[in-house]
């Protein structure tokens, strides 16, 4: 038997107990008559002691000898200990070895394996599996496990079966390149890999499966952005004879249990705004609610003097950062660079102090008077002491320009609490969005989504005024969720396609299987899918997604431990009818 306890199991209680205890070697010290091993495990770590007087004499040898992460099995009694360590669970106990075995030496790890390591990023998605040995990567892991856990719960409960869609399909557009794999028993011909089971998952319901759900995961080919995974998780879930609201009252619910499980809070009903609403008051489909700093429109207030930036500009918009107006010149400036930046792209910045005696200083003294700037400070809900930062220009520009500020001034403030969660559903997204490339409208969500009722004529006449039966579930400025009522008709699904640009043939071609089942009795339905890997990073109180994944891509899709994507050999390609071009 390797081991009768964990390394984080005893305690006081168990001192006479002998135990046999399997783990590694974490840290050994040395005092020449007594040595002390500190064993290492999932669960904890225990101290074991070697003494020259109650330990056999050739086992002092052997663990002054122990390297760093070597696995070893002792056999011994647990002692209570003579000096405590209360910053560990097993922190009044050791264990007097009497038995020593190594089950397999370790060569020296590349980084330290401890909480605070000196390994840097790259060597430890090298040596991933020593990494995983640390208790923040460990603990994110398993903190991950139970998330799932919940989630698995929560849907059961609700009557939802989870149910396995294949991974090598047909492509189904979701924004993204499909990954692709060739045949070899079909030369020439290629799967792709699932960018979401997106029409299986309505199969299943023209199946009747009624509720499922699926832990899954999903491949997308992108240009990589920070903190993007070619391959990431999904909680893919679909419901049939559903109205939009019973959707989100079903996984409001899921989210609620979420937030009460692993945090033990209980959170009200979700606040909902519609897409136009968040744009106007945010500037973004995803906003941070857990401050405000809303947007305040000024063209009204500020576009009747001779201020020619103003007057030629689609929109004027302001927020108040609160306490700004205690900035210097020298801190105003930054913030002006700032916005300037590519990454920002505003062409400058106008600002108000609102002092606290109530008079006004800005940056525009010159156009505008004290009661202009009254106007701009009840536009922005500014109160004495703050800064009031006004952009202008073209109006999607500008509020993606101050959305941007928004969240810098919020982070720099302090306002972006990990642990205050902040849940919001953006509804009424547009069905279509206008590719400005190439002139040609896209599926905003995809392209089984429905319109809102009596939409489809829209289709027609103005495409991007179009609105859908689509939704996002927002947490603390991430989308962590977002789904849509589907068309479950196979004629709107056809107009459908034929508004992205679809002939019939090609829609016949690619999505044929789909049309067809909707003529076999499609009940209605709709869905939802959350992101698994960020809304457990959030839960978790981190943005970073790579660290609730036991083995990420690096930023350019590459594992570096396993050194993935590799060439393969001629015979392979050979194989597999592929050519390449060197
Ligand atoms: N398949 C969609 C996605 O991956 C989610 C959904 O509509 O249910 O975003």
């Amino acid at each position: 038997m390797f081991r009768e306890n964990t390394c984080g199991e005893l305690r006081a209680s168990h001192v006479n107990l002998n135990t046999t205890l399997s783990g590694w070697v974490h840290k050994v010290r040395d005092k020449g008559f007594v040595v002390w091993v500190d064993l290492r495990d999932r669960y904890g770590i225990t101290q074991l002691v070697f003494d020259e007087d109650r330990s056999p004499k050739s086992l002092l040898e052997k663990a002054r000898e122990l390297g760093r992460e070597t696995v070893i099995m002792v056999n011994g009694g647990v002692i209570e200990r003579a000096s405590k360590n209360p910053n560990i669970p097993t922190g009044d106990i050791e264990v007097l070895v009497q038995k020593l075995e190594v089950l397999n030496p370790s060569q020296l790890p590349p980084f330290t394996i401890e909480d605070d390591t000196d390994g840097g990023e790259d060597i430890r998605m090298k040596y991933r599996y020593l990494d995983i040995r640390r208790n923040p990567v460990k603990n994110n892991l398993i903190f991950r496990h139970k998330v799932t856990m919940e989630v698995r719960k929560y849907l059961s409960e609700y009557g939802f079966i989870e149910v396995e869609t294949p991974y090598l399909i047909k492509s189904t557009p979701e924004g993204a390149r499909d990954f692709l794999v060739p045949s070899r028993m079909n030369a020439g011909q290629f799967y792709a890999l699932p960018q979401s089971p997106q029409t299986f998952k309505q199969l299943l319901m023209v199946g009747g499966m009624d509720k499922y759900f699926q832990i899954v995961k999903c491949f997308r080919d992108e240009d990589l952005r920070a903190d993007r995974q070619p391959e990431f998780t999904q909680i893919d879930c679909e419901m049939a004879f559903v109205e939009q609201d019973d959707v989100l009252y079903t996984f409001e619910g899921l989210t609620k249990h979420l937030l009460k499980e692993i945090h033990g809070l209980e959170t009200g009903d979700f606040p909902k705004i519609t897409y136009d609403e968040a744009m106007r008051k945010y500037g973004n489909d995803k906003p941070d609610i857990r401050f405000g700093m809303e947007f305040g429109e000024l063209n009204s207030v500020a576009q009747h003097r001779a201020f020619n930036v103003f007057n030629s500009a689609e929109l004027v918009v302001g927020i108040a950062v609160p306490g700004g107006a205690s900035y210097t010149r020298k801190e105003i400036d930054k913030l002006i660079d700032w916005v300037k930046r590519p990454q920002v792209g505003a062409m400058g910045m106008v600002y108000v102090k609102c002092n606290e005696d109530g008079t006004f200083k800005s940056s525009v003294d010159k156009f505008y008077d004290q009661n202009d700037l009254q106007k701009w400070a009840e536009n922005t809900g500014a109160q004495s002491g703050d800064l009031i930062c006004v952009l202008s220009g073209k109006i999607k520009e500008t509020r993606s320009q101050l959305s941007a500020l928004r969240m810098e001034m919020a982070e720099r403030l302090g306002l972006r609490k990990p642990d205050e969660f902040a849940p919001l559903w953006v509804v009424d997204f547009p069905l279509l969005e206008l590719d400005e490339e190439t002139g040609n409208y896209h599926a905003m969500h995809h392209p089984f989504t429905s319109p809102k009722p009596g939409q489809i004529e829209v289709l027609d006449t103005d495409p991007g005024a179009v609105r859908a039966n689509a939704y996002d579930l927002v947490l603390n400025g991430n989308e962590i969720g977002g789904g849509s009522i589907r068309i479950h008709d196979k004629e709107i699904q056809a107009t459908m396609f034929k508004h992205l640009g679809f002939t019939p043939e090609q829609a016949k071609a690619q999505f044929g299987f789909l049309m067809d089942a909707f003529q076999y009795g499609a009940p209605p339905h709709g869905g939802i899918a959350f992101g698994l890997d960020r809304l457990v990073a959030i839960l978790g109180g981190q943005e970073t997604i790579r660290d609730f994944i036991a083995f990420p891509k690096n930023n350019s899709g590459r594992d570096v431990m396993i050194d993935a994507p590799s060439p393969i050999d001629e015979e392979q390609l050979k194989e597999l009818s592929l050519k390449l071009d060197t």
